[in-house]
């Protein structure tokens, strides 16, 4: 099993051609250590990473998301409790259970609804780092505390053991030539839990492997309003990935382009399993963002108290 996942792993990152998928079977430590301190923070070529990364506290500052899910910060952000009576917080280590409070108010109520329809609970991993902006590992978005990954693993009807909530793998639902999902684990219940996500009205996207978005496509019977929402994105077969929208009264968040409103089981979607996206050539890669590249009001966050 633990072969599999390896394996999985490396496929996901030969097909991502990046480090920067989320993955939720990234193991943690029940024993983290702090960062050292840098040698030259205030240096601007310093990357925002490393010192939104250094920060495990959030800023006490009125609420809001700032800038970009991509290129912002977080204030006033608020963590989700570990244990809710239908979720639990995995890789507590990471210290990213936080958010913007409609990002948790989100997930309580995801969390609320997911046993009405056959999901026993929420497995919450990255949400926001305190102050929200860049990781050192993992994402490039969840930067404004308006992003959630959810393991595609149900909750089991017992707590989890602190050493379980960082070593545990989540289960990949995608078949290994990545072309459809994997029928002796997918069911039902994950297309419900799927649903009940993209018809919260806070949420905008939910993001999900190519092979699961195909699954939905042909398998969705009766309503199909919601598809439209899942958007296929490589990875995400261990983990959704549910984005909610610029909340009221952060009127610094750049909102996202609207989705397109046809179901998205088209030739967009047959594109993503085609070689050209599968195995495309080698671009110059991302470099990390620096303090200059986020808004101006991101200085604030990072310094506060
Ligand atoms: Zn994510």
């Amino acid at each position: 099993m633990a072969q599999i996942s390896i394996r999985a792993l490396l496929l996901t990152l030969a097909v991502c051609g990046t480090t920067s998928t989320a993955l939720a079977q990234d193991r943690g430590t029940l024993d983290p250590k702090p960062l050292p301190p840098l040698e030259k923070p205030d240096d601007p070529s310093t990357p925002a990473k490393e010192l939104f990364g250094r920060k495990p506290t959030p800023a006490p500052l009125a609420t809001r998301s700032i800038g970009y899910y991509t290129s912002g910060c977080l204030a006033g952000a608020k963590a989700l409790p570990i244990n809710g009576p239908t979720w639990q917080v995995m890789r507590l280590s990471r210290n990213r259970n936080w958010g913007h409070p409609d990002l948790i108010k989100f997930l309580e109520r995801l969390a609320n609804k997911a046993p009405k329809v056959g999901w026993p609970g929420l497995l919450v991993g990255d949400m926001a780092q305190p102050r929200g902006g860049p990781m050192l590992t993992g994402h490039w978005s969840h930067q404004v505390g308006l992003d959630a990954d959810i393991w595609l693993t149900p909750m089991p009807d017992r707590e989890f053991t602190r050493a379980e909530r960082e070593e545990l793998s989540a289960t990949n639902v995608v078949a290994d030539d990545w072309n459809d999902i994997n029928p002796a684990i997918w069911s039902p219940a994950h297309i419900a839990v799927l649903k009940a996500a993209a018809q919260d009205n806070d949420v905008e996207r939910v993001l999900v492997n190519p092979a699961i978005k195909k699954a939905l496509c042909r398998d969705v019977t009766g309503d199909r309003s919601w598809l439209h929402k899942l958007r296929p994105v490589f990875g995400h077969n261990y983990h959704f990935h549910v984005r909610i929208g610029c909340p009221k009264g952060s009127t610094d968040c750049k909102a996202q382009p609207p989705i397109p409103t046809d179901d998205g089981c088209g030739k967009d979607l047959d594109w993503w399993f085609t070689e050209k996206a599968r195995n495309p050539p080698p671009g110059p890669g991302r470099k990390p963002l620096k303090m200059s590249q986020l808004p101006p009001a991101c200085k604030q966050v990072l310094l506060a108290p």
